[in-house]
């Protein structure tokens, strides 16, 4: 029997079931399509999400499948304005090592993540659909469209916006849904067009882009709709999408072919009232929707499952009491409110640049976007006892250090792979009896040598302190060195 069964096998899906499976969860993944997903979709990766996934040991593949530097290209009302390359602001920090997001399209993560899937012996499951599914106080028992039945002790719904799951458990869904705010989409093969720029055409004609992807013929194609007389939009096809490229483009050597997804998006900004029912849980785009301006959707799915994946694997394996999971919701909840004020705002200033020339969607991009600046600071899992710069419930930093053999190292090194981490800045790290990896900085003989104090600056100690660090790279504890008895107290009110 499974211990977790997911449902659906997006970026989502996928994060968690790579998470449980690393910390030797038995899982099974299943999804209702034949086949995998060939669609571009979301094409950025940001900042948190690459430290994430580089955690779960894709990192360098991602990197090498995409691409950091892609200058957006401006064009407005035929003419070309300016070039913006946002890769120029940013560079690698001694706390952050990737300076900015990836653009790669989300088939390829998807294609990466299943690689790391497959390592544990795990294969996501094609063509199994979950029709129904009830609960009790030990199981979780799913009925398949085909009859068929799953058990598993925990079942998680990371089966889109539309999930079927979290429908069967009737949570609201709650927020609004523009219809006339719409995007025609898809994927199409370009001849005659620079490769390696985001082309930007804005103007009275309307917009569309068309962005290039490293190691593929694919373009995403993203516009205005076309629209009959009568104002009704016209289905997507190439045809219309070749339209719609050459009123707003005026480029007529260029020609769009061989289309392989298209679509229409539209505008819902809504989000689940709960994330756990019982033994029921639900993740991604399956908790909450919100416009694409700014790139958060498959963003903040990877990020959902990377705060569940290390609390469901400790409470199936054991080491945890099933109250843990409650925190996955009281931490992640308000983050997707707050991601549903930002991309809307995100998409007012985007939409008003495609109207004035000049100005690019590139306005729209903050800091925010990053997801370096979320953390749990108010969660029942963060225990501050020092009050420094650098809180409880924080993102825990990068830092180069030398280990004790001078051999050059970084904490996030030390943190990849699941496990808590004990920092003892200036003082030896107190011995523990559970699985811990204990680092001692700046600590005498056999601890690790904080390089031009980089690990004190981003932690924010000056003298000596503990700092637990959490499997999901979140400070779970600050305290005084010899405060020992504070960590012990904390690990065992997970029930470890
Ligand atoms: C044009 C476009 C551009 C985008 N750009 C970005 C971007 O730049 N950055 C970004 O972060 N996001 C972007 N997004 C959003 C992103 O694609 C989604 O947020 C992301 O796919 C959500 O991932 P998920 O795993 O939660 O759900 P999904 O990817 O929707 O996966 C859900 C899976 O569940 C399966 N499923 C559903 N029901 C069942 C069932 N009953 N039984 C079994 N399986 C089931 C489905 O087949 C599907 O494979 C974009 C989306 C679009 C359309």
């Amino acid at each position: 029997m499974a211990a977790v069964l997911i449902v659906g096998a997006g970026p989502t899906g996928l994060t968690l079931a790579c998470g449980l499976a690393r910390l030797g969860a038995k899982v099974r993944i299943i999804d209702k399509s034949p086949e995998f997903q060939s669609s571009s979709r979301g094409k950025g990766l940001n900042t948190r999400s690459l430290e994430v996934l580089a955690d779960l040991g894709i990192g360098d593949r991602l990197l090498a499948a995409g691409r950091t530097r892609l200058p957006f290209r401006k064009y407005f009302a035929g003419e070309f304005v300016a070039d913006a390359d946002l890769s120029l602001d940013s560079a690698p920090t001694p706390d952050a090592p990737y300076p900015g997001g990836l653009f790669l399209p989300q088939f390829r993560v998807e294609e990466l993540l299943r690689e790391q899937l497959a390592t544990y012996g795990v294969k996501v499951e094609l063509g199994v659909e979950l029709a129904d599914f009830s609960q009790d106080e030990h199981h979780v028992t799913v009925t398949l469209a085909d009859g068929g039945r799953i058990t598993a002790d925990y079942l998680v719904g990371c089966d889109g916006g539309r999930s079927p799951v979290r429908k069967r458990l009737g949570l609201g869904f709650e927020g609004s849904s523009d219809p006339e705010q719409a995007m025609v989409c898809g994927d199409v093969e370009v001849d005659g067009l620079d490769r390696t720029v985001w082309h930007q055409w804005f103007g009275p004609e309307g917009a569309v882009l068309l962005c290039p992807f490293e190691g593929s013929e694919k373009w995403q194609f993203q516009a205005s709709p076309e629209r009959e007389a009568s104002g009704a939009e016209v289905e997507p096809s190439l045809e219309s999408f070749q339209r719609i490229f050459d009123r707003c483009a005026g480029l007529p050597d260029v020609r769009l072919r061989n289309a392989t997804w298209l679509s229409t998006w539209r505008v819902n900004v809504r989000m689940a009232d709960r994330y756990r029912v019982g033994r029921v849980l639900i993740a991604g785009d399956a908790a909450h929707v919100h416009p694409i301006a700014g790139g958060l959707g498959m963003n903040t799915g990877i990020q959902d499952a990377w705060n569940l994946g290390w609390k469901l694997a400790h409470v199936v394996t054991g080491q945890a009491e099933p109250g843990l999971l409650d925190t996955y919701e009281e931490e992640r909840l308000p983050i997707a409110a707050w991601t549903l004020n930002l991309t809307s705002a995100t998409l007012s200033t985007m939409n008003e640049s495609i109207r004035t020339p000049g100005v690019g969607i590139e306005s729209g991009f903050t800091p925010d976007l990053t997801g370096l600046g979320i953390g749990y600071r108010r969660s029942s899992l963060s225990d501050d006892r020092l009050g420094g710069s650098l809180r409880a419930g924080d993102r825990a930093p990068d830092a180069p250090l030398l280990g004790p053999d001078a051999t050059p190292t970084r904490l996030f090194d030390l943190y990849a792979g699941g496990h808590f981490t004990l920092l003892s800045f200036g003082h030896p790290a107190p011995e523990l009896e559970t699985a811990v990896r204990s680092v001692a900085i700046d600590a005498g003989p056999g601890s690790f040598d904080d390089v031009d104090g980089h690990a004190r600056r981003a932690y924010g100690v000056d003298g000596a302190a503990l700092v637990l660090v959490r499997p999901d790279n979140h400070i779970a504890l600050t305290a005084r060195a010899d405060d020992a008895a504070a960590v012990r107290a904390y690990l065992a009110g997970l029930g470890r």
